[in-house]
């Protein structure tokens, strides 16, 4: 289960759906009771609550900055 606490802005989730566009990949603009995402093939931006988030995510790819070599 995806828990939305660990999710931050810039951070990649991948959607079960995927977009019009054919992508699948979201990036974190904004968290929150909505949360924005941006498409990360078209830059289409969706704004979607919380709970509807939780239940479109597939996979969560954190941005991962803190292990840069
Ligand atoms: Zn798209």
């Amino acid at each position: 289960m995806i828990k939305l606490s660990e999710l931050k802005q810039n951070d990649t989730v991948v959607t079960k759906k995927n977009h019009p566009c054919g992508n699948n990949r979201w990036k974190i603009v904004s968290t929150g009771v909505d949360f924005k995402l941006c498409c990360t093939k078209c830059a289409h931006t969706v704004i979607m609550p919380a709970e509807t988030l939780r239940k479109s995510i597939k996979s969560v790819e954190s941005s991962g900055s803190d292990s840069e070599a």
